[in-house]
């Protein structure tokens, strides 16, 4: 069976799907369908996106068997935790989760998978790249920040550093899981000797990082630097362009995406994913099947 041919739903459906608000920009559902239809699978995965007071009442409705499991996006991943039974140690240390699997006695196991994503979008990109090679940067301090700095110290980082507008939230995720807090003032020594760079802030600040004037972005990157955008609507994003223009070998958000929905369905559906051109399945304009 190809990634084209139709879903089956009938009476042993299984279900499993993802939840944000707002959702419709997700590309989840079609790399997760056509994965499904790929395989032959009796299942279906669908986008959900309650209003905000309604996530909580969503997850106890689909308590028992209901459903498999749920991904989770912005704004719920610290809500999905909570709510859990249990918890992975990738959940535990990002204060987040991405997965919620949802057991047949009841019970929610909470998973994260963003940070498999973000070590699997390097190693398609940059495939050189290695987390012990020189000081880290991570922009941001919010729950994305969190989980690159959780996975990136397991995966060996010695030097990470925390670069946040709210220095108080940096030192905070720095108190907790080791690392170096600076705000934007500090921009300098932060960045200074950085052979990695991930920009973990939101969607909003791409318009500020199109000002070059106030990117901050050392002016020349160091032998074999890197720079990471976990943003992927645009690609390529200002970030990465001006990264790319001041010497930086450049890794954007797509592959995290990918690399965080593979384990994802693996644990949704209990069998990997086919290996399918899953960039160009997401890249590829709306066909409405
Ligand atoms: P979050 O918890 O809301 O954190 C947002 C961060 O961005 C905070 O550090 C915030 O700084 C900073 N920020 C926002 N606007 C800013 C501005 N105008 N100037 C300076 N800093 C600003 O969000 P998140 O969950 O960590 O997600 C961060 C990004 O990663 C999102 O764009 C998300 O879509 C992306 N992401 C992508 C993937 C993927 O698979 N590719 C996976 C996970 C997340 P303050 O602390 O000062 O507010």
């Amino acid at each position: 069976m190809t990634s084209s041919a139709p879903l089956k739903i009938n009476g042993t459906t299984e279900i499993a799907g993802v939840v944000g608000r707002p959702i419709a920009h997700s590309l989840s559902p079609r790399l997760h369908n056509a994965w499904i239809r790929a395989l032959g699978l009796n299942a279906v995965y669908l986008p959900f996106s309650p209003t905000e007071t309604g996530f909580q009442r969503l997850v106890q409705g689909f308590r028992g068997g209901v459903i498999r499991g749920l991904n989770v996006t912005l704004p719920f991943k610290a809500e999905a935790l909570a709510l859990a039974d249990t918890a992975d140690t990738a959940a535990q240390e990002a204060g987040a989760a991405n997965l919620l699997l949802f057991l047949s006695d009841g019970a929610i196991e909470a998973r994260n998978t963003d940070g498999l994503g973000l070590l699997y979008a390097f190693a398609q990109q940059a495939p050189t790249w290695r987390p012990d090679q020189g000081p880290i940067t991570i922009l941001g301090a919010g729950g994305a920040a969190r989980g690159a700095l959780a996975t990136l110290k397991r995966a060996g980082a010695r030097d990470i550093r925390i670069l946040n507008r709210t220095r108080a939230r940096a030192e905070s995720l720095c108190r907790a899981l080791g690392g170096t807090a600076f705000d934007l003032t500090e921009a300098g020594r932060a960045l200074d000797g950085a052979t990695t760079l991930i920009n973990a802030t939101s969607g909003q600040l791409q318009a500020e990082f199109a000002d070059k004037d106030t990117l901050p972005l050392p002016a020349q990157a160091p032998p074999g630097a890197v720079a990471m955008d976990m943003v992927y609507a645009p690609l390529n994003t200002p970030f990465l362009q001006a990264a790319a223009a001041a010497g930086f070998a450049t890794v954007d958000g797509l592959d995290m995406l990918i690399g965080q929905a593979r384990p994802s369905f693996a644990a949704l559906f209990g069998q990997p994913p086919p290996e399918l051109d899953a960039r160009s399945l997401c890249l590829a304009p709306e066909d409405g099947s």
